[in-house]
């Protein structure tokens, strides 16, 4: 059953009217457009001379049944729109059905299409607008057409193409841009001197401007959104005509993401501009005014940045049936969308300073495996290390479930290669990324401790880059570690305190004492009873020191009594130890001594599990060889 209908002339009279093909990279966007339209995942395309000589568009989209391949060539004759009402909310690429009688008209063309429910194709000759021949054919599921000697009978039109470089440079950075509004889908360009563009599939749009830039541009580039917008609609009537891109979502709602260029790039002409529209590249002098406007007192005058900008609204948002090529459009709310462009470029480049920094966030994650990611760097360990990015973005191991979680979510600037934390302050459990186990002890038992900022954190270096450990912390886990194994040993210290230390306890806290005596009498806390929800403290494990026992254990009860469920005997133990860690270790803000800074990074070195405190924060931050040659622009 066919798909495409002849437009009513009360609908076709409502389409913008003009001639679509100027130049090979015209058809070429049409044919590329009606891929797209059918819901192709591969596009091919064959380019020779510029275009000129022969264009080949191979999809594996939905294609034709016979009788659609032939009327697809009639004028106004589409399977896209049906009534005048659609015109209002187009949301596939093409809709004028003019496209493929108008590329007909002026070459040699041969359709070759198989529906995706039937077992053979069809075969459509074509020169001149006259139909030459049509066969059945077995072919391939998709659509190809080919598009031989343009203009070849309009020599007129013929005459003003330009050179065939320069056709083909339109055409390659055509079918750059529809791959960078699609990285779902994979394209390949072959022009006479070899593959102009191949892009397979890929999970993110900057993973696809890595595989179509490479990295050194996306160096110069930030990233910006997803940000969302509503826009507040003036009348019910107006709200009523939206047509929200999904079911689901709010109606009137934009979107702006992207990528724009940090203000040492500076072109000279608007040419790496690209805006796309509902993923539709267009041109648009609101749009470039409100770049213009974000860029305001960052570039010099006459210089222009490179922008990837993104927009997606509903589709009632955007005319598109203004100019026959699509690419003018017109929005119903051109002042908020021009404002929220400016201000959405504004604020990130406000955040993207110019000056590179410790890498923080997003922008730190892996890219791509390609050639163009490897960096030749000196043979360092670095290579038998994983990378730094990798580190930046491992999850530190788990606190056990029974650890008590710090409340507050950690606070300071290296936020990035902390696990996500939820409003509650539980820690989200995520893949953690493998980190071979015996690697960063040995590559910590490497670090060579170079001082403290604010006496609080040590600053180290190793062959594979510059390291910041949080003294406080790292103490705490080599503490927590111990006292673990030397309970497990039954040889835990324990020092008798000058006089016993008296506890008060609350009724719930005493009944809970009863329950943990038995673990704190084996961690090294001797105690007896004295009189009615009061305990004597005699002893304490040796790292303890004695006018820190009350809060030691005030806080160690307090944590305990938050426990919902009853705990087994392991979970108190090591809830116990992590107490003791906690207070025992070596606090902020302590000068230490070269001796003293070594001999912790080797016994941190020593444990299993260096990378997080008991309470599950990070020990260590590094900043990678790679970034600090990266950011010092060496490589
Ligand atoms: P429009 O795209 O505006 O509808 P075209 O002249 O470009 O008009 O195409 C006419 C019709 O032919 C389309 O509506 C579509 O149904 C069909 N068509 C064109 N190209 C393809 C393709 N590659 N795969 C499947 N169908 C196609
Ligand atoms: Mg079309």
């Amino acid at each position: 059953m066919g798909r495409i209908r002849i437009l009513p002339e009360r609908v076709a009279n409502k389409i913008a009217a003009g001639e679509v093909v100027e130049r090979p990279a015209s058809v070429v966007k049409e044919l590329l457009e009606n891929s797209l339209d059918a819901g192709a995942e591969r596009i091919r395309l064959e380019v020779e001379g510029g275009g000129k000589k022969r264009i080949q568009v191979v999809d594996d989209g939905c294609g034709m049944v016979r009788d659609d391949a032939l009327l697809a060539f009639e004028r106004h004759a589409t399977s896209k729109l049906r009534t005048p009402e659609d015109l209002l909310s187009i949301a596939t690429m093409g809709f004028r059905g003019e496209a493929l009688p108008s590329i007909a008209a002026v070459s040699r063309l041969v359709l070759e299409t198989r529906s995706q429910e039937e077992t053979t194709g069809t075969r459509v000759e074509i020169a001149g607008g006259r139909l030459l021949n049509v066969l059945e054919a077995g072919l391939p599921a998709g659509t190809s057409v080919t598009v031989s000697n343009l203009f070849y009978n309009t020599p007129a039109r013929r005459k003003f193409l330009r050179t065939e470089s320069t056709e083909l440079s339109h055409i390659t950075s055509l079918v750059t841009h529809y791959a960078l509004a699609y990285p779902e889908k994979s394209f390949l360009l072959r022009v006479s001197s070899g593959e102009a563009v191949n892009v397979t599939p890929v999970g993110s749009l900057r993973e696809r401007v890595f595989q179509i830039f490479g990295g050194e541009l996306l160096e110069d580039l930030v990233e910006f959104g997803p940000r969302t917008a509503d826009i507040l609609v003036a009348t019910p009537e107006e709200a009523e005509e939206a047509m929200p891109l999904e079911p689901d979502s709010v109606p009137l709602r934009i979107r702006v993401r992207g990528f724009l260029s940090r203000p040492q790039v500076q072109k000279l002409n608007r040419n790496s501009i690209y805006i796309f529209v509902n993923r539709r590249l267009i041109r648009d002098r609101v749009l470039l005014h409100a770049i213009q406007e974000a860029y305001r007192n960052i570039l010099p005058a006459h210089c222009f940045p490179v922008v990837l900008l993104f927009l997606e609204m509903p589709y009632t948002e955007v005319d598109v049936n203004v100019h026959p090529s699509k690419t003018e459009v017109r929005f119903r709310h051109q002042q908020f969308v021009h404002d929220l462009v400016r201000e959405t470029l504004r604020e990130s480049l406000a955040v993207s300073k110019p000056i590179s920094t410790f890498p923080i966030g997003a922008s730190t994650a892996p890219l791509p495996p390609s050639g163009k990611a490897e960096i030749p760097l000196p043979e360092t360990r670095e290579s038998r290390f994983p990378r730094a990015n990798q580190l930046h973005l491992t999850p530190p191991p788990l606190p056990p479930r029974e650890q008590p979680l710090p409340l507050e979510p950690p606070t300071g600037n290296f936020s990035a290669i902390r696990a996500p934390w939820t409003p509650e302050g539980q820690r989200v459990a995520e893949p953690a990324v493998e980190v071979p186990s015996e690697s960063i002890p040995s590559e910590l038992a490497q670090l060579k401790p170079l001082g403290q900022i604010r006496d609080s954190f040590i600053v180290a270096s190793s062959p594979s880059g510059l390291w910041l450990i949080d003294q406080h912390v790292a103490h705490e886990r080599v503490l927590f570690e111990r006292l673990l194994l030397q309970w497990a040993n039954g040889a835990m210290d324990s020092q008798r305190l000058l006089m016993p230390h008296i506890l008060r306890l609350s009724p719930a806290q005493s009944a809970l004492w009863s329950q943990i005596a038995e673990e704190l009498a084996a961690a090294g806390f001797e105690t007896e009873p004295f009189g009615q929800n009061t305990v004597a403290v005699k002893s304490v494990p040796a790292d303890v020191k004695a006018d820190d026992v009350e809060r030691l254990l005030g806080e160690l009860m307090e944590n305990l009594e938050k426990e919902s469920r009853a705990l087994s005997p392991e979970a108190i133990r090591n809830k116990i130890a992590a107490s003791v860690a906690c207070h025992a270790a070596i606090k902020v803000n302590t000068p230490l001594d070269q001796q003293k800074m070594e001999w912790l990074l080797g016994e941190l070195a020593a444990t299993r599990h260096p990378m997080s405190c008991p309470h599950g924060r990070p020990v260590v931050l590094k900043y990678g060889m790679k970034d600090i040659l990266k950011a010092f622009h060496r490589i």
